[in-house]
């Protein structure tokens, strides 16, 4: 009772009852099988990918972690990241995609390699050692990698954050501001921290065609980031209008179903091989740029 409530917010009281007992075990003999499966390499890196504006060339992909729980089955990222996060394990599991995304992505010259960064990882003072440690172990170039941070890295932690990124970038790494718009959405935060890139949240893209609202804010964001000198990404694109949308407002990349969901690192090559081949008769055009 004492972590719900705690977890609800202040100032609240929560009465103990057998069910939260319940749900309190059942995270924690989950959270033992999260670290067995980051022990044993039971955790997979799937590959979503990131087009260009026209839809039809692949430009990176970004690196999503999986888990097949033996009984429960795909557990969502959503769930596992945050119980990652609560129990300290993210900053194993981290380091392992990060590792993995490199040895995959060293297939793929051609591509560059987005991979997400929880705040815990990037706050610790050894983060910046630790990605330069796996960029020399896997041989992957910085120059292609891009680290996704959330505004909640930058809360409370302004200088030490500034420092890091400007590690990384004198690395050659480049830095994106994941689901803009969903947090803060701090222009001071934009202002001061040399992102390279910004990724506009699904939730905007989603509201496109329904609300007027959200679309005159992807208007905005793209307007901002374009004049701060960063990429614009979309996220969550999933039909032709938000496709033929987003280019229009000049959105520089984009990634959702639309284009492919996350698929193992063989798709990926796949993908590529087919792209490289010329395209066969019949095949539905796409838009042109
Ligand atoms: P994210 O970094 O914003 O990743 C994008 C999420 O949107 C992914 O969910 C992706 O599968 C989903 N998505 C992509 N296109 C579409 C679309 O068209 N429609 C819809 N409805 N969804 C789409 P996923 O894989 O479930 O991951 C959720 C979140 O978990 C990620 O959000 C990221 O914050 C976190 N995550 C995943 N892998 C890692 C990791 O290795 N490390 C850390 N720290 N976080 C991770
Ligand atoms: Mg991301
Ligand atoms: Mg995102």
């Amino acid at each position: 009772a004492l972590y719900r409530a705690k977890n609800e917010g202040r100032n609240r009281a929560c009465i103990y009852d057998a069910e939260m007992d319940a749900a309190l075990s059942n995270r924690k003999l989950l959270e033992g099988d999260l670290r067995e499966a980051i022990a044993s390499g039971g955790l997979r890196v799937a590959y979503q990918p990131i087009v260009d504006k026209s839809g039809e060339k692949i430009m990176g992909v970004e690196a999503l972690c999986r888990w097949t729980h033996p009984v429960r089955g795909d557990v969502s990222p959503a769930e596992f990241i945050a119980l990652a996060e609560h129990s300290g394990c993210i900053i194993e599991l981290g380091a392992l995609v990060l590792r993995q995304a490199c040895l995959d992505g060293n297939a793929w010259p051609q591509l560059s390699l987005a991979v997400n960064v929880s705040p815990l990882q990037f706050r610790r003072a050894d983060f910046v050692d630790q990605v330069e440690r796996i960029l020399k172990e896997t041989g992957f170039d910085p120059a292609r990698l891009e680290l996704e941070l959330t505004e909640s890295v930058l809360l409370g932690n302004v200088d030490s954050a500034e420092a890091a990124m400007l590690r990384l970038k004198a690395l050659g790494v480049r830095i994106a501001l994941d689901d803009f718009g969903t947090d803060y959405s701090s222009l001071l935060y934009l202002r001061r921290y040399p992102f390279d890139k910004l990724k506009i949240d699904r939730s905007f893209v989603l509201s496109i065609e329904k609300a007027a609202d959200a679309a005159a804010i992807v208007h905005a964001i793209v307007g901002l980031g374009r004049g701060l000198g960063m990429k614009v990404t979309a996220e969550g694109v999933e039909t032709a209008d938000q496709h033929l949308f987003l280019r229009a407002a000049g959105v520089h990349f984009m990634q959702g179903y639309r284009f492919g969901a996350a698929m193992p690192a063989a798709d990926i090559a796949r993908r590529l091989d087919e792209e490289a081949a010329p395209h066969p008769a019949g095949k539905p055009t796409a838009l042109a740029s």
